[in-house]
């Protein structure tokens, strides 16, 4: 097709999520067309070169043209695209894939429960744990706990999840059960005096006090990513998750660990609950799973919500809930096939060592700059934030966005990294194997991009 072609059918019949109505009404520029992809660099119709080093949106782990998986998926649908997995029903694949995801989560994880994003995942969760409570005589406990600036997708329960202000005006959000506390975001504490360790202590009070407020007995869970990612990519500060899980336990509270950008390896260890010493009793798992060579996602039900789930009688039926891509064979051909790949090319560890180095480089490139407030991350993600006067603590007017100049001009040199939705905060979460030079690359263009905008 030639390129105005492209454009034209592009505008003409393509509604993009997230698109920006006002500016498509003005004509906006037309989209990059992406046309092929291998390793860490994506390349376009015109044949310009990126460094990806947001890995598309956080999910291409493995990086980009992997024939091991592309194969995988082909021998899949030539053999088998698709039969549902309703119970009574598996695939050789999905069985398979369930298997080894259990091999690798964390301790006391009992059961996989196939979706197709982490959107409709964290879907199944909310009902999972109704369920749950249903049974144990309490449907009363329903409200879930999520943390201002967590993502846990765009959907109708799932974007009251989300605590960012964007996916909750003009829809009526978020939905009563829902209910937001403080973010463990200690760049933004309350008072600039307070200790890591006071924000920790202050973090817990925040919590009780909602839970106090509400009622124990309302609330049937609390959800929450190991380590932020698309609310500004923060990794919370230390001794937070264990403080918060005394709390939930103390309350019966259950903890959901929305693990699809942190599941697989992107903190340097498999899953964030084990980086951090969460004990979920659910985790979401989406992005990572298939490195998104195909759609795929996942609940995985912890020993406990198990135990009670398997005590369902009769009276209610099978559970009133699926998908028909439940569990498609194609996406378990790749979740297989990517699993076995991050195994034999040690990519958690790549990601946790290269990480390292990245982050340091980042550090050493922009972390004395005069509007850098903070270079955080942890394993293969990162961030850089940037304020008008960094002793003061204030930060840039919103309608300056500096984020998106600065990621502006990191384009302009040819390394794709992301502006993060609320702050002047550009994020980075490579594929594992980013090389070494790479990183190094990644770092020295972030610092001539980081000058171009602020000096
Ligand atoms: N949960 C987290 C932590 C995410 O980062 C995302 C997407 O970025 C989602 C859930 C939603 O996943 P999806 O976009 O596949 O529905």
């Amino acid at each position: 097709l030639r390129n105005d072609t492209l454009d034209q059918w592009d505008r003409e019949a393509f509604f993009h999520p997230s698109t920006h109505l006002a500016q498509h009404a003005q004509g906006e520029a037309p989209n990059r067309v992406i046309r092929t992809a291998s390793g860490c660099h994506i390349e376009d119709r015109d044949g310009n070169r990126f460094l990806d080093a947001f890995a598309g949106l956080y999910c291409v782990n493995v990086g980009y043209g992997r024939m091991e998986i592309a194969e995988a998926i082909a021998e899949q649908a030539k053999e088998l695209a698709y039969y549902h997995a309703y119970v009574g029903h598996g695939t050789e694949a999905s069985i398979t894939l369930a298997k080894m995801i259990l091999d690798r989560a964390p301790d006391g994880m009992s059961k996989v429960y196939f979706g197709l994003g982490g959107s409709d995942a964290n879907e199944t969760n909310v009902k999972l744990i109704w369920y749950y409570n249903n049974i144990l005589g309490r449907p009363e406990k329903k409200k879930i706990i999520s943390r201002w600036r967590g993502y846990h997708g765009s959907g109708l329960m799932t974007g009251s999840l989300t605590g960012l202000e964007l996916f909750h005006k003009k829809f009526d959000l978020p939905l009563a059960q829902v209910i937001h506390t403080e973010a463990p975001y200690y760049l933004r504490r309350p008072d600039r005096e307070m200790s890591e360790a006071a924000f920790v202590d202050h973090l817990v009070a925040e919590l009780e006090a909602l839970i106090e407020r509400e009622g124990a007995d309302t609330i049937a869970a609390f959800i929450g990513e190991p380590l932020m990612g698309t609310g500004g990519i923060v990794p919370p500060p230390e001794g937070y998750w264990p403080a918060i899980q005394k709390v939930l336990d103390r309350h019966d509270i259950l903890l959901v660990a929305d693990e699809v950008v942190t599941g697989f390896g992107r903190l340097g260890t498999m899953f964030g609950s084990d980086h951090y010493g969460i004990r979920p009793d659910l985790i979401t798992i989406a992005k990572g799973l298939t490195s998104a060579y195909a759609p795929l996602s996942g609940s995985i039900v912890g020993d406990k919500m198990w135990k009670v789930l398997e005590q369902g009688t009769d009276e209610n039926g099978p559970i009133g809930h699926g998908w028909t891509y439940s569990a498609h064979p194609i996406g378990a051909a790749a979740g297989i096939a990517n699993l076995r790949l991050i195994d034999d090319l040690n990519l958690v560890e790549n990601a946790g060592r290269v990480g390292r180095m990245f982050n340091e480089a980042l550090q050493d490139a922009v972390g004395g700059h005069a509007h850098v407030a903070e270079v955080r991350g942890e394993g293969m993600i990162a961030a850089v934030e940037f304020q008008k006067d960094v002793a003061a603590g204030t930060f840039f007017d919103p309608g300056d966005k500096i984020g998106a100049q600065v990621a502006g001009k990191l384009l302009e040199h040819g390394v794709i990294g992301r502006a993060m939705p609320q702050g002047d905060i550009l994020g980075f979460a490579p594929p594992f194997s980013l090389t070494e030079s790479e990183a190094a690359e990644v770092a020295d263009k972030t610092a001539k991009a980081v000058a171009a905008v602020l000096g």
